[in-house]
């Protein structure tokens, strides 16, 4: 029955669910990657993955956005949208979400030791960890600890978080921004899109979602709703960041489009701290990704 229940819960309350004998199967396997989830988290196997954004204007890496993997003692690579949900079903968020923030920090200021002092790294927050009223001290602690300039920090939060915890979290909100940390809209378009929080809320920055460059050029409705988010954002005078770029067509689209930072697998996969630094040392400021600048635009196509 319990199984039964925890089903339903799954699939959004309000509806009743029988037990099945393959339940048990299921649940049984929850159970195990709780015990591997738990045994990760003690035996270091989490690591940050970075993905460069890169400024249209000049093709130079402007931030790092933190993605995190695990990569078991078998050396398979376990991606974020496969434990994610059951680190925040078990609680289990709020730790490794912690280690989060202080693993990207102690990286930042490694890189900017290293010289690449205008960087900046991306963070993304899961809605529990937003929810928690201590989350702002935690963050300004980490970059009191570190050093880090508040400024070379960005969270990523997704608009559906907004929506549902507007409210409550303007407080969080209000801390962190008056410390001068950055705060980005992550997959914007796709949530249940209330406006509201854009003016209620100092956002600097909108992440166009994956799912609209995908399919531009070429979708009608794809590159309105681009076109529109940049127009809006440009507006309201946020920082505009397409997701998702994986060919030079959508790169020279939006930025025709007038978007300032590009991120995909067009520049680069997400990367491991050693390939990144590689990939900054061999862009340095005067050196920045020649088909940013050179190639022609192709809007129409
Ligand atoms: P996100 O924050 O929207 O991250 C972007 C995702 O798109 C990443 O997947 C990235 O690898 C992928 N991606 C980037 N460029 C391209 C591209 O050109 N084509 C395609 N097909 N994909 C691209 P990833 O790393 O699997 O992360 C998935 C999601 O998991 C993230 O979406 C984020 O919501 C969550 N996540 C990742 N790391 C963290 C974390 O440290 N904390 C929290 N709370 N969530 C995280
Ligand atoms: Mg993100
Ligand atoms: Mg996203």
């Amino acid at each position: 029955a319990d199984i039964a229940m925890y089903r339903a819960k799954d699939l959004g309350r309000d509806t009743a669910i029988f037990y099945v004998s393959e339940m048990n199967a299921r649940a049984e396997q929850r159970m195990h990657l709780e015990n591997d989830l738990r045994f990760a988290l003690k035996n270091n196997e989490f690591v940050l993955y970075y993905q460069p954004q890169y400024s249209v204007r000049d093709g130079r890496i402007k931030s790092a956005e933190a993605l995190l993997r695990w990569i078991r003692a078998d050396g398979t690579c376990v991606e974020p949208d496969e434990f994610i949900p059951l680190l925040e079903e078990t609680g289990m968020i709020h730790e490794v979400g912690a280690w989060i923030i202080e693993e990207a920090c102690r990286q930042l200021v490694k890189w900017h030791k290293a010289g690449h002092d205008t960087l900046r790294i991306s963070v993304n927050l899961s809605s529990l960890q937003l929810k928690d009223k201590r989350i702002a001290q935690l963050i300004l602690s980490m970059i009191a600890k570190y050093r880090v300039p508040a400024h070379r920090l960005e969270l990523e939060i997704t608009e559906s978080m907004l929506v549902r915890h507007g409210q409550g979290v303007e407080e969080t909100f209000e801390q962190l921004i008056k410390s001068g940390i950055r705060l980005a809209v992550d997959d914007f378009g796709t949530g249940y899109s209330s406006l509201s929080y854009l003016h209620r809320l100092s956002i600097n920055a909108l992440k166009i979602d994956r799912s609209f460059i995908e399919q531009i050029p070429g979708n009608a409705n794809s590159e309105a709703i681009a076109r529109a988010i940049v127009g809006l954002g440009k507006s309201l005078g946020l920082t505009l960041i397409a997701e998702g770029v994986e060919n030079r067509q959508q790169c020279a689209f939006v930025r025709e489009l007038g978007v300032d930072y590009v991120q995909g697998y067009l520049i680069s996969k997400p990367l491991s701290a050693r390939a990144f630094r590689k990939l900054l040392d061999g862009h340095p400021q005067d050196n920045p990704l020649p088909f940013m600048c050179t190639d022609k635009v192709l809007v129409n196509g």
